[in-house]
C-alpha cells in the first residue's frame, strides 16, 4: 500500500470510463452553451478542501453542471471561429495518452512518442513538397508554432545580415495576417513592414511595391505568408513569395494553422502549390485535421536551424544531447519554445493511421464543397447577400439591413434556442455574418434553420 493519492479506486475509474463511452456514443454531440448562467457564483464555492471530497459526487457536478456550459465544438452545428472535430479515434486515443501520463519531451525518455510523432510530421511535410529531412514538433497551438518560427527565422536572418542592427531586422506581413503574427513580433521586438494587400490577398506584387517604397528594405529578412486567413480562407501568393524568399534570401515562414489542412483536398492543390517552398510552416491538426485540441505541427524545411536556436542549456539536461546520430537524437523540446511537453501529436497520428488519408481527403473536401454550395443558396434567399466569393470552407454573407447589434442578439438567440453557433466577423468595417465549414456532418437543413433565424 502506498501513498493513498496514488491507489487507483476501480469504482472511480468505472464511472468515468462510463461517462466517456456515453459521450462519445452521442450522435450528435448536443451544442450546449458558454456562458454559466444556469449555475449559480457560489457553485464552486468550498470545493477544495483539507480532507478531499467524493470523486462520484464532484464527477457529477461536473457532469450535470460544468460540462454543459462548454459550447461542443465538435458539433456539426458549430460554424464559428474555427471550429474543431475530433475523430472519434482521436479522443480514444488521447485517453490512451492521458492514462498513460506520456511524456513527448527527448529522445531520451519517449522514442516511442517521437517515432510516431515524427512520421506524422513527415507526412505532412512531404505532402506539402518539403524535402527529406524536413521536421518539427507538435506544439500547443498556431500562436505558440508562429512564435517559435519566427524566432528561428529571426536569428537566420541575423546570421545573414550581421552588417545591421539586430533590432532593426523586420518581417514582411500581411494587414491580414493573424493577430498572433503580431503578437509573436512584439515578444520578438521585431517590427512589421505591415502591407496592405488589395483584395487581403499578399502577392509577390504587394511585397516588391512595399519594397521600393520603404526607405530601409533590407531590413527585411523574412515574409509571413498565410494559407488561409481565419476571418475570410483566403490564401497568399505562395508561389510568388515563397520564390522571391528563396532568390532573396530570405526567410519564408507559411501560417497555414487554418487552411493549412487544403493539403488534403483536391479542389485547391494549384492554391497551395507554393507551400513547398517554405523555411517554416505550420498547420493546426486541433482546426481542420480533426485532432483534439491542443496540438499544432510546426515543420521546418531544416530542422537544424531551429535546434540551435530553441535548445535549452543545462547542466542536468546534458544528457538529451549526448547522442551523436542526429536521426537517433530527436529531442521535441529542440524545435520550439518549450521544453516538458505531453504527447499531443498522438492523437492525431493514431487517427490518421488508422482512418487513412482517403477519409481526410473526403472530409476536408466536403467542408470546401459545403462552403462553395452555401454561397450558391445565399444568392436565392431574398434577404441574404453574399460578401465574397468563397476561400477555402469560409463564407462571409451580409443579412441586409441589419446593425451590428442585431448580429450580435441573433448570435447569442441562435445558441439559446440551441440551432447554431455562428458569431458574427468584421469585414472592411462592417459587421456580417461568417460560416466556416469542417464538420463533414454540417446539412443544408441546419443551415436553412440558420437562415430562417435570420429572416426577421
Ligand atoms: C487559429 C489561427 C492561429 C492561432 O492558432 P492557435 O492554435 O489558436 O494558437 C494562427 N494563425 C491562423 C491563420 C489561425 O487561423
Amino acid at each position: 500500500m502506498g501513498h493513498p493519492m496514488f491507489n487507483y479506486d476501480p469504482v472511480l475509474g468505472d464511472a468515468i470510463f462510463e461517462y466517456c463511452r456515453e459521450r462519445l456514443a452521442m450522435d450528435p454531440v448536443p451544442l450546449d452553451y458558454g456562458s454559466l448562467k444556469s449555475i449559480p457564483d457560489t457553485a464552486l464555492d468550498g470545493l477544495i478542501s483539507l480532507e478531499g471530497r467524493d470523486p462520484k459526487e464532484i464527477l457529477s457536478f461536473f457532469t450535470d453542471q460544468l460540462a454543459h456550459s462548454v459550447v461542443s465544438i465538435d458539433s456539426p452545428r458549430f460554424l464559428a471561429f474555427i471550429p474543431n472535430a475530433p475523430t472519434k479515434s482521436s479522443l480514444l486515443f488521447d485517453m490512451v495518452v492521458a492514462c498513460s501520463g506520456l511524456n513527448g519531451t527527448s529522445w531520451l525518455e519517449s522514442a516511442g512518442v517521437v517515432v510516431a510523432e515524427n512520421q506524422a510530421l513527415e507526412f505532412l511535410a512531404d505532402r506539402i513538397g518539403l524535402p527529406k529531412g524536413a521536421g518539427g514538433c507538435f506544439v500547443s497551438g498556431g500562436s505558440i508554432g508562429n512564435l517559435s518560427a519566427l524566432t528561428v527565422g529571426r536569428d537566420v536572418g541575423r546570421s545573414r545580415r550581421p552588417d545591421l542592427a539586430p533590432h532593426t531586422l523586420r518581417y514582411a506581413i500581411s494587414a491580414d495576417a493573424h493577430s498572433s503574427v503580431g503578437s509573436a513580433l512584439h515578444i520578438l521586438g521585431m517590427e512589421a513592414l505591415l502591407i496592405e494587400p488589395d483584395d487581403h490577398r499578399l502577392t509577390i506584387e504587394n511585397v516588391r511595391a512595399a519594397l521600393a517604397a520603404d526607405p530601409h528594405p533590407e531590413t527585411v529578412i523574412g515574409i509571413v505568408a498565410t494559407c488561409g486567413t481565419t476571418n475570410a480562407g483566403i490564401v497568399d501568393d505562395l508561389e510568388g513569395l515563397g520564390t522571391y524568399c528563396r532568390e532573396n534570401d530570405l526567410w519564408f515562414h507559411v501560417d497555414g494553422a487554418y487552411g493549412g489542412a487544403a493539403m488534403f483536398s483536391t479542389s485547391e492543390t494549384p492554391l497551395i502549390r507554393g507551400l513547398r517552398h517554405a523555411d517554416s510552416f505550420i498547420v493546426d491538426p486541433h482546426k481542420w485535421l480533426y485532432a483534439p485540441l491542443d496540438c499544432a505541427a510546426l515543420i521546418y524545411r531544416d530542422p537544424r536551424l531551429a535546434r540551435a536556436v530553441h535548445t535549452q542549456q543545462a547542466g542536468y539536461l546534458d544528457i538529451l544531447h549526448e547522442g551523436t546520430d542526429e536521426s537517433f537524437d530527436w529531442n521535441p523540446s529542440d524545435f520550439a519554445i518549450h521544453l516538458s511537453r505531453r504527447a499531443r501529436g498522438l492523437p492525431f497520428w493514431f487517427s490518421l493511421v488508422t482512418e487513412g488519408v482517403r477519409n481526410y481527403e473526403t472530409a476536408v473536401q466536403t467542408a470546401i464543397d459545403m462552403a462553395h454550395h452555401t454561397a450558391q443558396r445565399i444568392e436565392d434567399v431574398d434577404y441574404l447577400e453574399l460578401v465574397r466569393p468563397v476561400s477555402l470552407s469560409v463564407v462571409l454573407f451580409r443579412r441586409k439591413g441589419w446593425t451590428p447589434e442585431q448580429y450580435n442578439e441573433w448570435s447569442h438567440q441562435l445558441l439559446r434556442d440551441q440551432i447554431a453557433f455562428v458569431t458574427p466577423t468584421k469585414w472592411e468595417g462592417e459587421t456580417i455574418a461568417r460560416f466556416a465549414f469542417l464538420h463533414p456532418d454540417t446539412t443544408d437543413e441546419m443551415v436553412d434553420e440558420i437562415f430562417a433565424s435570420m429572416r426577421d
